[in-house]
C-alpha cells in the first residue's frame, strides 16, 4: 500500500518539510510514497521511493546534476575564450582552464566526470554580475542529511563515483578519504608536470 503525501498548500509543504527526516529513515524503508500535490515535489518523492540507501544517494545526485546543469544551460557564466575564463581574462594572467586547472581529471579541456561541488562554484568575478544557484535552491537535495549536504559542499576536484562513496560512508570517514585523495592527486599533478616539462626539453625530431 502506498503512503499519499499530501503536499497541496503551504502548510502542508511545511508539515512535508518536518517530516521528511522521518520519510528518509528506516520506518519507511519498504513502504512507497504517492504524491498527492503540487508537481515540483515529484523529484523529491522519486527519490524517497528509492529505498536502498546508496542507490538512492545515487539518485539524489544525479537529479541535483541534472537541476543545476539545466539551470546553467544557456547561460555560458565563465565565457571561456582560448582556454582562458572570464576571470582569468580580467586579472590578465597567463594561465588557462579556469578553477579547474589543478584539477588531476581535467582531460581535453573538459571536465569528464560530474561532480556537484564545481558545478556550484562560481568566483566573485561571475557572482557580482550573476544570480548563482545555492544548494538550498536545489529541492531533491533535502533528501540527504545535513552531514551529508556538509560533505558534498566540500568535496571539490572529486569524480561522481568518489563523491557518491565519500556520502555513503558518512561524517567520520569521508573527511580522511577526502584528504588522502587530495593529497595522491596533488602528488600525480606534481609527476604529470615534471613528465611535461621533460618532453618540452627533448629535441624535436624532424622525419
Ligand atoms: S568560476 Fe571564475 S575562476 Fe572559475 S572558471 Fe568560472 S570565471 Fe573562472
Ligand atoms: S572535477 Fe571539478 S575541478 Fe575537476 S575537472 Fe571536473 S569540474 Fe573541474
Amino acid at each position: 500500500m502506498k503512503y499519499v503525501l499530501k503536499i497541496r498548500n503551504p502548510k502542508e509543504e511545511r508539515q512535508f518539510a518536518h517530516r521528511l527526516f522521518l520519510y528518509r529513515s528506516v520506518l519507511f524503508r519498504w513502504i512507497p510514497f504517492q504524491l498527492d500535490g503540487k508537481k515540483e515535489y515529484q523529484p523529491i518523492v522519486d527519490c524517497l521511493n528509492v529505498k536502498g540507501r546508496k542507490k538512492r544517494i545515487q539518485k539524489v545526485y544525479e537529479e541535483a546534476c541534472h537541476f543545476v546543469d539545466s539551470y546553467y544551460k544557456d547561460k555560458n557564466l565563465c565565457d571561456f575564450q582560448n582556454g582562458q575564463c572570464l576571470s582569468q581574462r580580467v586579472h590578465h594572467t597567463n594561465k588557462i582552464d579556469g578553477c579547474c586547472r589543478g584539477c588531476f581529471y581535467r582531460t581535453g579541456g573538459k571536465c569528464p566526470t560530474a561532480n556537484l561541488a564545481c558545478k556550484l562554484f562560481y568566483c566573485a568575478t561571475v557572482r557580482e554580475k550573476n544570480k548563482t544557484l545555492t544548494m538550498d535552491e536545489i529541492p531533491v537535495l533535502r533528501c540527504l542529511s545535513p552531514c551529508q549536504r556538509f560533505i558534498l559542499k566540500s568535496d571539490y576536484f572529486s569524480s561522481k563515483g568518489e563523491v557518491i562513496r565519500d556520502l555513503y560512508s558518512g561524517f567520520f570517514l569521508a573527511p580522511p578519504r577526502i584528504v588522502y585523495r587530495q593529497v595522491v592527486s596533488f602528488f600525480k599533478r606534481k609527476r604529470q608536470r615534471k613528465r611535461q616539462e621533460r618532453k618540452s626539453l627533448l629535441p624535436q625530431r624532424n622525419d
